[in-house]
């Protein structure tokens, strides 16, 4: 087998489309190679070699040994230098990359092939510059350290700031060859102490010591909760890649950058990024140094003294442009690029494509759309569904009131106001307990993701717009404020000062990410704009989509906003939620209570008009489009008084006496409720309360004909149906009401009559049942719940152990359950049509806002899916995604 595939020097055995073997990154170097692109030539050793290694007991394939020598033997030959000569030593880095981009997760050794030795022999071949050899050496026992030999960065960090404060120097750069002969020294000795070995001189066993850290961080906890959050499968694994060292840190000729092909925030067309002079590897990323930036514009923008690149090396930036706009066109996607230049040659080190906030993925896909790099149909699937949620988030009301107390980068856009909390444990625990949090850091790192996860907003007091907290807070749709420099945090006493004010931990702040501004306390927000390149990739997906997409409404208000969003009708209209408002409880609770059919039908006389005039005003938002409205179907205890005021209220209205109220309401009491007397159930037993909504739907109808000459169709649902005969009373009941209020009225109704599919018997007999019924509605909430035979409300308790354990893949509320649930769905489906060849099939359960249930209902053919008003957006786009 072939273990190892080598890139460089314009060609390479690799392409980017081996990203499964080679991983992301080393996909791309091999790319980059044979697009002829300078990249300094490597290998790497494939994703299939990390499975390997697990499946047995942390062991390599015998053959690789050989394969690696031979790879490395290779670099040496086209850099002109050999591994572990002394005098003329290559270098190397070796760099994890997996699949999908893992930002951080992985950790990078640079500088490897050093020692006491080769240093000397570097410095010789820089020219006689020890003080770069030393740096590189420096840098490398640290890495190799912390990588590793697990020795705890802090260490070499106070060894490195003691040393600095010793000689009165803040930055790294400015240490002298001798201070870095002590540093090394200090380093290396540390190693000792801690590992009881000296630091290794061998680069053979160096290299090794490498490979092998960088299989084990695949299973770290980092990587795991990265992974979990990203629904990226252990069984991936990860590619090492391992190329031949170019210098940074070289002196002031060199330099080191990440940049994007076009801003990552906003989208727009511009180079955008950061550098560093004289510095290696992720300087700029860690925010050692604050960065400079590439572009003059950039720089005379953000008023920055600091020269960018494009004046402080000409020729370097012109080109990396002409590379950025070559690597643009041939990924045909926006870029985020790392580059190093080394004495005044550019060389390249990594390309992918960028991660970019939602609102700049909805503007570069439209962009390229009209740059002709890409059709409709890529940018439709250019857009991640689920992240238009960002964009239909609130952001500051331009009118509020604001007290801005610092001011940093504009990392991630969006608004949010939290209570402030310093670690990432108290946001996640402060998170559970329903808080909203802003996640206060000087920077952050990979241990802080579960905390960015659990926070509204993110807010640094150091790095800049790629720093880690900036990158991973765009990357989850979070807010972010980073690099607010006036800022100063005091993590033992809990308080952040700026200026002269002081903010404890829980105090409210606000931050703006789109403009980089904290203010104090909470700033009222507004709604996002919805027209511009977000209303012109939506009429893109709705022309390349099948399935419709309704809303679950129920308030004039959700209909409104459901229709802002593009909706195509109602697909669940909940009617008990109409019996909870205020002033109907009463009368609702008069009916539960009654025991005499008399007292209920009294009851339901109140009520009627208040529904029939709920209806009328949905109607009047949905003209024109299919409204589905689902009969009662909660257990009647829900809505059963339980203060002794309330049930003297009850007792009051009735003329009745309170404790015999209060029996009643214990005689309905169930133990199982969700399995309960619900749905259909109460239909059967007090035919009174479908009569009563049936009049008052087809009440409804009759008067929006009669006043604005409209013609409304509703789809009447009978809910938790398990058998044909159940839908036979029901539908015998309401055509009767239908053909008295025609009679009354002298006009023509138009209705369907079907159910709801959320029992595992329904869907088995599904062609007996279409047989009654015009359409179904798969309700997956239920039919979750009742396939499973989980409660939704209950499985919190052990959910997390089941996705732990791998019982479930994910939450099979939040995704369907495709092969069980899903298998009852398709037979629904198949039966019915059997039987009933119009049928019309929809979902209504929380699965018709997520995209992978979603694509599900494509393939098993789903005229519609419904969804809350603000998944709209989400779902038209996902199911055109779906089509496509
Ligand atoms: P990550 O996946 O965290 O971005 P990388 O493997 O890309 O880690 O390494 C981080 C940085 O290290 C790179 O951006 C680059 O600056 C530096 N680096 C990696 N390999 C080399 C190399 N061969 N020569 C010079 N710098 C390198
Ligand atoms: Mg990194
Ligand atoms: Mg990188």
């Amino acid at each position: 087998t072939k273990w190892v595939l080598s890139f460089g020097d314009g060609s390479a055995e690799g392409r980017a489309d081996m990203k499964n073997l080679l991983g992301g990154k080393g996909a791309n170097l091999a790319e980059m190679s044979n697009l002829g692109l300078p990249v300094p030539p490597g290998f790497t050793i494939t994703t299939e070699v990390c499975t390997y290694y697990y499946d047995h007991d942390h062991s390599y394939p015998p053959e690789l040994n050989d394969q690696v020598r031979a790879a490395v033997a290779r670099v040496g030959e086209l850099v002109g230098a050999g591994f572990g000569d002394a005098a003329n030593p290559l270098l190397v880095s070796v760099r994890s990359g997996a699949r999908a981009s893992m930002p951080g997760m992985m950790d990078t050794v640079l500088n490897l092939g050093l020692n006491d030795e080769t240093v000397e022999g570097l410095a010789n071949s820089a020219g006689g510059d020890r003080r770069f050899a030393l740096d590189s050496y420096r840098r490398f026992i640290q890495m190799y350290g912390d990588v590793v030999l697990r020795v705890d960065h802090a260490a070499f960090e106070d060894i490195l700031e003691g040393v600095k404060d010793t000689r009165g120097v803040s930055l790294d750069n400015e240490l002298s060859v001798e201070d870095l002969e002590q540093i090394v020294s200090l380093f290396k000795e540390e190693v000792e102490r801690e590992t009881g070995q000296p630091f290794p001189q061998d680069p053979e066993a160096q290299l090794w010591g490498a490979i092998g850290a960088v299989f084990s961080s695949w299973m770290n906890d980092r990587a795991r909760t990265y992974r979990r959050l990203h629904d990226i499968p252990a069984s991936w694994g990860t590619a090492v890649n391992v190329q031949a060292m170019v210098f940074g840190n070289m002196g002031e000729t060199s330099a080191t950058g990440v940049a994007f092909t076009r801003d990552p925030s906003t989208g727009e067309k511009v180079f955008f990024g950061e550098y560093l002079i004289n510095a290696q590897g992720e300087d700029v990323v860690a925010g050692i140094r604050t960065p400079q930036l590439l572009t003059k514009a950039s720089r005379e923008r953000s008023g920055e003294d600091k020269p960018s690149l494009e004046e402080a090396m000409p020729a370097v930036f012109a080109e990396l442009e002409r590379v950025y706009q070559a690597l643009e066109t041939h990924y045909r996607d926006m870029q985020d690029i790392e580059f190093t230049v080394q004495r005044g040659k550019l060389w390249m080190l990594q390309t992918r494509s960028g991660k970019r906030t939602s609102r700049a993925a909805l503007k570069i896909a439209v962009d390229m759309v009209d740059e002709g790099l890409i059709t409709e149909a890529e940018a439709i699937l250019r857009v991640e569904p689920s992240s238009l949620d960002q964009l239909l988030h609130p952001t500051l009301d331009p009118e509020a009131v604001r007290d801005v107390i610092a001011r940093g980068l504009p990392a991630s856009p969006g608004a949010a106001s939290g209570k402030i909390v310093f670690t990432a444990d108290d946001a996640e625990r402060l998170a559970k307990l329903g808080d909203k949090v802003i996640l206060v850091r000087e920077e952050t790192s990979p241990e802080d993701i579960h905390g960015m996860h659990a926070a509204e907003g993110i807010l640094t007091s150091r790095g800049g717009m790629t720093s880690h907290a900036a990158v991973v807070a765009r990357g989850m749709g979070r807010p972010c404020v980073s690099g607010a420099g006036h800022i100063r945090i005091d993590y033992r006493k809990g308080e952040m000062s700026v200026l002269g004010r002081v903010f404890n931990a829980g105090d409210v702040i606000t931050i703006d990410g789109a403009a980089g501004e904290v203010m104090a306390g909470a700033v009222a927000t507004i709604q996002p704009e919805l027209s511009g390149d977000f209303g012109r990739l939506m009429v893109w997906a709705d022309g390349h989509r099948r399935m419709k997409v309704r809303a679950n409404a129920e308030t004039p208000a959700d209909a409104r906003t459901a229709r802002e969003f593009g909706a195509e009708g109602i697909g669940l209209c909940r009617t008990e939620h109409m019996f909870f408002e205020d002033d109907r409880i009463l009368a609702v609770r008069e009916m539960i209570l009654s025991d005499r059919e008399k007292g209920r039908r009294a009851a339901l006389e109140k009520i009627l008009p208040m529904q029939r005039q709920d209806f009328v005003e949905l109607f009047g938002i949905m003209t024109g489009l299919p409204v589905t409205i689902r009969l009662l179907d909660p257990p009647l205890h829900e809505f059963l008084p339980k203060s002794d005021e309330d049930i003297q209220a009850v007792a009051d209205v009735m003329d009745a006496d309170p404790e015999h109220m209060r029996r009643r309401a214990s005689e309905l009491h169930e133990f199982n409720p969700m399995l309960g007397h619900r749905g259909c159930r109460l239909g059967i037993s007090y035919p009174e309360i479908y009569e009563m909504q049936a009049r008052a739907i087809f009440e409804a109808v009759a008067e929006v004909k009669r006043d604005a000459g409209e013609t409304v169709t509703p789809e009447i649902m009978i809910p938790l149906a398990a058998t044909r005969r159940e839908i036979d009373i029901l539908k015998a009941l309401i055509d009767r009401v239908a053909a008295e209020v025609a009679q009354a009225s002298g006009l023509e109704l138009h209705y369907l009559v079907g159910t709801m599919i959320e029992l595992p018997r329904a869907a088995l007999r599904a062609g007996e049942i279409a047989e009654s019924a015009a359409f179904f509605s798969f309700g997956t909430n239920d039919l979750t719940q009742t396939t499973f035979g989980i409660s939704r409300d209950d499985s919190a308790s052990f959910l997390d152990d089941y996705i732990e354990q791998g019982v479930f893949e994910k939450d099979p509320f939040v995704s369907l359950d495709r092969d069980g649930v899903g298998e009852l769905v398709q037979i629904a489906a198949e039966r019915g049509r059997k039987t009933r060849p119009d049928i019309k099939l929809g979902i209504c359960g929380e699965h018709g806002g997520d995209p992978s249930s979603i694509a599900f209902c494509e393939e098993v053919g789903l005229d519609y899916v419904s969804c809350s008003p603000f998944r709209v957006p989400i779902a038209r786009l996902a199911a055109a995604q779906a089509a496509i």
